[in-house]
């Protein structure tokens, strides 16, 4: 594992609320608890349980964000999350949340996201650059700390309108200058839809049985987020989906012919979709841990990062979700290694490989490629 901390690594699926320390969560349930909004214990419960389906996992988000959503603590949670990234030796971060609004404490989701930069701003074990043109950041220029670039991805959660959709495109659009480079689609995969509908059809059933019923009959829902990501891709922004986490092969197919720049997970693939997948060559961000413990993948050896890894297809290791999970990216690594029987060489190879699919521009990959090029000199 030290070997595997000590390799710069390239994160690309994190979670902002996900990846929170549970000794946060604790403080801020506790918090809340002595206020009686919570039942500490009843929380405490919930956060210590290690194995999760994908079902109670969205969950346990709810409660997550019942804790964290203030402007004062997604600050907290943001300059947390960074370093303890910083720490695992992550030189390229692309940290992904979900803009959230919340009347009733004056939060909409600009000012979730202000509270996000300022979090960012706060961080102090590393200089960080976050504009895409390289002129923003919290010191670097001469600096001699460690450096990390972090760039954000705005994610749409499945359940949000089209208008709340096109809301978070809108922001991201807004704040380009501020590091935000694209958009990612998350939540609930079993909630909204690709396509258009016939209303009274789907009133009749709920949740997945409905989509392969309908799919089934050949019927079609109403499409929820797809006009926001259209709109996002046309204005240039990365599109990131997460893809393929239940076997609904309908709408994993929908992604694959929208082409998106990556995927996350790809778990669920039919032969054909696969087979479209490895052909479109679209990169895959793989989360080890994730799907083992959320059962959508049974078992770490039939995991199908071997066929993606096998067949050269673009693929970059990723948490997730660090403290859901209780895993971190050197984790991952180590997991990979010691389940597949990959060495030192390939792994490193595996980890600077993922430069070429992060969403930047050819500037910070030559210099994250010279990172590498000092740490292998370093390693040996
Ligand atoms: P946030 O966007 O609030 O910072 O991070 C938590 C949110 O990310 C969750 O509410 C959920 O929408 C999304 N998320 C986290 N992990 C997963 C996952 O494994 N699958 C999917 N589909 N969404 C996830």
């Amino acid at each position: 594992l030290e070997w595997c901390v000590s390799v710069p690594k390239v994160e690309l699926h994190a979670h902002l609320n996900g990846s929170v320390r549970n000794s946060t969560l604790f403080e801020l349930a506790r918090v809340l608890g002595d206020k009686g909004v919570i039942v500490f214990s009843d929380v405490e419960n919930v956060i210590m349980k290690d194995d999760r389906t994908l079902h109670e996992v969205f969950k346990l988000f709810d409660l997550i964000h019942i804790l964290t959503t203030d402007h004062s603590t997604v600050t907290r949670i943001t300059k947390e999350v960074i370093e303890d990234f910083a720490a695992e030796n992550v030189v390229y971060l692309e940290l992904r949340t979900t803009p959230k609004r919340n009347d009733s404490i004056g939060m909409s989701k600009r000012s979730y996201m202000d509270a996000v930069m300022e979090g960012l701003r706060a961080v102090s074990s590393v200089d960080v650059d976050y504009s895409p043109a390289g002129l923003k950041t919290n010191t670097f220029n001469g600096s001699t700390r460690k450096k990390m670039y972090v760039r954000f991805l705005l994610s749409i959660d499945r359940r949000e309108s089209t208008e709340a959709a096109m809301e978070t495109v809108k922001l991201a659009l807004e704040m380009r200058d501020l590091g935000v480079v694209g958009i990612d689609l998350s939540g609930n995969p079993i909630v909204g839809n690709w396509y258009s509908y016939f209303p009274y059809l789907f009133m009749c059933f709920e949740g997945y049985n409905s989509i392969i019923i309908l799919n089934f009959l050949g019927i079609r829902h109403r499409s929820t987020f797809l006009p926001a990501l259209k709109f996002a891709k046309e204005k240039g922004l990365y599109i990131t989906l997460h893809c393929g986490e239940v076997p609904n092969q309908e709408e994993i197919k929908a992604m694959i012919d929208f082409f998106p720049h990556r995927i996350g997970h790809a778990c669920c693939f039919d032969e054909e979709n696969w087979r479209k997948l490895k052909s479109a060559k679209i990169p895959v961000e793989i989360c080890l841990t994730s799907n083992i413990r959320t059962e959508t993948i049974s078992s770490i050896d039939i995991h199908h990062f071997v066929d993606l890894y096998k067949a050269k297809h673009p693929l970059v290791l990723c948490t997730d979700d660090s403290g859901v999970f209780s895993t971190s990216l050197s984790r991952e690594y180590n997991l990979a290694s010691s389940s597949f029987g990959l060495g030192k060489t390939e792994m490193f190879q595996l980890a600077e490989i993922a430069i070429n699919f992060i969403f930047a521009d050819d500037g910070v990959k030559a210099d994250l490629r010279a990172t590498f090029k000092e740490a292998v000199k370093k390693l040996n």
